[in-house]
């Protein structure tokens, strides 16, 4: 299939065809054209398999062709996850959007929002936001969503695990009734089901990978370690490996920089990626990954989340994440486009109840390799880590969004929001 029989006009074949895609990746075959048709779309898809361009070229499509109003009110709402997904989006918009006249613009917290304020002033086709400013703006008078014919819910199974339900369900009472609605998940809990059913309208159904599974190209891994032996047997992977590009998952800030430390000691170039960088930093360590300059990006969950780094060979769980579904997503950063990854995941005895759940999940029970040197004390215990040191489990009441943070303090309210707090600290 070629993306001109997708039914989209010229000035976007042009952008695509000056991006270099050539053919339309199962999500866009299956999204684009029931979007193109102002239908309601719930689409299973993560991040890697072209699922942004599913929803932005047909979005751009419907806004060119549609009714042109002067002062350009939001006709097109995204809403994302993290600062990061939300950049991401609205970089891929604007070049899609090359040779068609939309305005675009991106809001987030953690930065001054005055620019951002600036631009929502001069008028905009397409506002791509993460819901905490952008509650924030509205709630200034800011910005009025009163015109917004498409609303996409982007990741919409992170945003309830940040715990953006209820900002969502606002932003949601903003937006005129009769509107587009497409929801992008990479997995499908009761409560993203829930949520979709309360928003979308006969939705057409697309699926870029079967629900809840995990990617055929990628080669998974598990290594039992000894608690105190992961990071020295990630450095001797890496080392010994030669390894270029690696993606590692901590379960905890603290735990990243930790690790980031011992890597940048044993001489690997590293650097940790997590909601208590500034942004600045975030977006320097993802631009160093980018371009080879560093060789290990050290995350956690949510950092990571929606981030587009193409054809990473390897990703390696320094810690199994409490959140079975956090596996799939984290996994999901290699392998992507037909290339095959690696999924490497350091086991210790106390996760033993996190892999259970992750082969429960993915239906699959991971090959274990022992490592000479590196595994743990068959004695060891295997009592899950305790709490605090770890996200807390999806079900657990009260929900708390972002408890990857055991060393934050403070502002963590999970409640009601807080008028004056800290912009969308929850985006991270
Ligand atoms: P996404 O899943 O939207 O994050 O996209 C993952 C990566 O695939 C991004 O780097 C896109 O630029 C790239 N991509 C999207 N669509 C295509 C396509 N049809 N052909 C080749 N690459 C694509």
């Amino acid at each position: 299939m070629s993306f001109n029989s997708l039914g989209l006009s010229d000035a976007l074949l042009k952008a695509i065809s000056k991006k270099g895609y050539t053919t339309p990746s199962p999500i866009q075959q299956k999204a684009i054209p029931p979007i193109l048709e102002g239908k309601d779309v719930l689409a299973s898809a993560q991040t890697g398999t072209g699922k942004t361009a599913g929803f932005t070229l047909p979005i751009l499509q419907l806004l060119s062709q549609g009714k042109h109003l002067s002062h350009r009110p939001i006709r097109a709402l995204i809403l994302t996850p993290t600062r990061e997904l939300a950049a991401q989006i609205l970089a891929n918009i604007k070049e899609y959007s090359e040779f068609v006249d939309l305005r675009s613009a991106v809001i987030f917290g953690g930065v001054n929002q005055n620019p951002q304020a600036a631009q929502i002033r001069q008028g905009l086709d397409i506002l791509v936001a993460t819901p905490g400013r952008l509650i924030d703006l509205q709630n200034q008078g800011l910005v009025s969503l009163s015109k917004v014919e498409i609303l996409v819910l982007d990741e919409a199974d992170r945003m309830l695990d940040m715990g953006f339900l209820r900002d969502i369900e606002r932003l949601i009472k903003l937006l005129p009734s009769k509107r587009q609605n497409l929801l992008f998940s990479a997995t499908f809990s009761k409560d993203i089901k829930k949520l979709a059913m309360g928003i979308l309208h006969h939705p057409v159904q697309v699926e870029a990978t079967p629900e809840n599974t995990t990617v055929d190209a990628i080669i998974q891994k598990v290594y039992p370690c000894a608690k105190e032996k992961k990071t020295a047997l990630i450095i001797k992977l890496i080392t010994e490996g030669n390894w270029k590009q690696i993606l590692v998952f901590t379960r905890t800030k603290q735990g990243a920089n930790k690790l980031t430390e011992s890597m940048i000691g044993a001489g690997i170039r590293a650097a940790a990626i997590h909601g208590n960088k500034g942004q600045g930093a975030r977006t320097k360590a993802l631009a160093g990954f980018k371009d080879g300059s560093l060789t290990a990006l050290v995350a956690t969950d949510i950092a990571a989340r929606g981030l587009d780094i193409p054809l990473l060979p390897h990703v390696i769980n320094f810690e199994l994440p409490n959140i079975p579904e956090d596996y799939v997503h984290r996994i999901g950063r290699t392998g992507r486009a037909g290339a095959s990854g690696e999924a490497i995941s350091l086991f210790s005895p106390d996760e033993t109840v996190f892999l259970r759940d992750i082969e429960k999940l993915v239906g699959l029970k991971l090959p274990k390799e022992n490592i000479k040197g590196f595994e743990p004390d068959p004695n060891a215990s295997t009592e899950p880590i305790k709490q605090g040191q770890g996200r807390q489990q999806r079900n657990s009441t009260p929900r708390k969004p972002n408890t990857d943070n055991s060393n934050r303090s403070g502002n963590n309210s999970f409640g009601p929001r807080r008028p004056q707090q800290n912009n969308d600290r929850r985006s991270r």
